[in-house]
């Protein structure tokens, strides 16, 4: 028997429209998709009828399943022979522990296939207008996670400030400690900073700020996951772009 192969796909941030062809195609194809819980369902409608459909969602307080034995599952069904759809929100390379699927498949010689998808920061920023980088405005771009373990002892010296963007995946929770962190290392209170919740959804919300105000932004407008925040002068040249405009047009 053959051993089958695993598909890492990125399904994107959300809209269907947003796949890969390539993922599109494996997914239309599919037996045995395991996907996340950020999978929108409006994708997981595009499995054929009689596919099996396994999800590994993870919450941040209840973990359905180990990451260990979603490694397990994945190499399990492989051996059996059969071909696996490992379907993740975003791309699989971008907080998305794809690394540590292919490299479990890889200890057992499963044959591995990664399919990017648009990760959830070129997603919002598309959604929402901001330009990550600007040639007014930024040439560097990061993206760092706020929610792993040891958040204070994480260094992101350097990575936000004048001519930088800051994207955070994961810091709805932990948007206190990530302003207060921000502010210790030097960055203005007044640094301009967006959120982005929902991104290329019907239901996404764009919420702009100071940064020292952005603890309260995500308490009072009840933020919920998933949402990206965005730190930098770029999220602010909308603003500035109509505030000029509508100075032009008062004078
Ligand atoms: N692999 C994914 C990221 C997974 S980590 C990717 O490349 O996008 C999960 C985090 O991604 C969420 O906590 C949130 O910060 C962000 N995220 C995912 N989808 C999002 C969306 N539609 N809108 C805003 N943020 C999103």
């Amino acid at each position: 028997m053959q051993t089958g192969t695993i598909h890492l796909v990125g399904a994107g941030p959300g809209d269907p429209d947003l796949l890969t062809l390539r993922a599109a195609r494996l997914i239309e194809n599919a037996r045995l998709i395991v996907h996340d819980g950020l999978v929108d369902p409006a994708i997981l409608a595009l499995a054929r009828p009689g596919a099996r459909l396994i999800s590994v969602a993870k919450q941040r307080s209840k973990h359905t399943l180990p990451q260990e034995d979603i490694n397990a599952l994945l190499v399990r069904e492989a051996q059996a022979g059969r071909d696996v759809v490992r379907l993740k929100g975003g791309d699989p390379f971008v907080f998305g522990r794809g690394g540590e699927e292919m490299e479990a498949a890889k200890a057992y010689g499963v044959r591995v296939e990664v399919v990017p998808g648009i990760s959830a920061a070129n997603g919002a920023a598309a959604a929402s207008g901001i330009a990550l980088t600007h040639r007014d405005s930024a040439s560097i771009v990061s993206f760092v996670a706020g929610q792993c373990k040891g958040l204070s002892d994480q260094d992101w010296a350097g990575l936000a400030g004048k001519g930088r963007t800051l994207v955070i995946y994961m810091g709805v929770k932990t948007a206190p400690q990530i302003a207060e962190k921000l502010m210790a290392d030097g960055l203005a209170p007044s640094m301009p900073v967006a959120v982005i919740e929902n991104a290329c959804r019907p239901e996404m919300r764009v919420l702009r700020g100071p940064l020292a105000a952005l603890p309260d932004l995500v308490e009072a407008e009840a933020v919920q996951s998933p949402a990206l925040i965005i730190i930098g002068e770029v999220t602010a040249r909308e603003n500035a772009a109509l505030e000029q405009i509508a100075a032009e047009v008062a004078a």
